[in-house]
């Protein structure tokens, strides 16, 4: 499996293309921009794209589908339960100063029963609410695509619409932590991590209620 990490958008958020080295497929996790080196990268190496999968609905994470979808000719597949946000992005970029006129559009839900795999590797779609009521982490191998959940020794904010802090405690402690220690974890920020290391250096783990 080849990891490629492209940052892109207003918050610098990680787009990550996923590549099977044997069968040449691929997906791209999370699409923050336009990004030609993304699409260099698919036609020079004759990578065939089967979807572009979004964490969840922030703007800042979802603001490239439609011109690289334009491009690649993948299907895009969003949360059901962060639809809401990403048909109303404004509400979330005018927070931020932005207005959004390219509203993004989606292909299906990780709720459509697709066979999401590129070549021998399943991808698990492990549901991670608490940042948003939709996001997802994906898993792939023993690698875990985070999104805005779990962050090199941080997790995500709360405080916006449809965040809840106890379910984001819940999705990292009983849903990610339970995940192999070596599991590699890929944020849809900042640098890549272990769940091992995060078990003992997360700030999470303050809040956890122990004994
Ligand atoms: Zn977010």
């Amino acid at each position: 499996m080849i990891i490629k990490t492209y940052i892109a958008g207003p918050f610098d958020a990680n787009n990550y293309l996923v590549i099977d080295r044997d069968s040449r497929e691929a997906v791209l996790i999370d699409c923050s921009d336009f990004k030609q080196e993304i699409i260099d990268e698919i036609r020079n190496n004759n990578i065939n794209l089967k979807y572009i999968l979004i964490t969840h609905g922030h703007f800042d994470h979802v603001l490239g589908i439609n011109r690289m979808k334009k491009e690649l000719n993948a299907e895009v597949i969003a949360p059901a339960e962060d639809l809401i946000l990403i048909e109303n992005i404004n509400d979330h970029a005018r927070f931020f100063g932005q207005e959004i006129i390219d509203i993004p559009t989606h292909d299906k839900t990780y709720d459509d029963g697709i066979d999401l795999r590129i070549g021998k590797h399943e991808i698990e779609v492990i549901r991670t609410p608490g940042h948003t009521e939709g996001g997802v982490s994906l898993l792939i191998g023993r690698n875990l695509f985070s999104g805005d959940t779990l962050f090199k020794d941080s997790f995500g904010r709360t405080d916006l619409y449809g965040g809840n802090s106890t379910k984001l405690i819940n999705s990292i402690v009983y849903e990610l932590f339970k995940l192999p220690d070596n599991t590699i974890v890929y944020p849809g920020h900042g640098n890549s991590t272990t769940i091992e290391y995060e078990k003992l250096h997360n700030d999470i783990m303050h809040y956890v209620k122990r004994g």
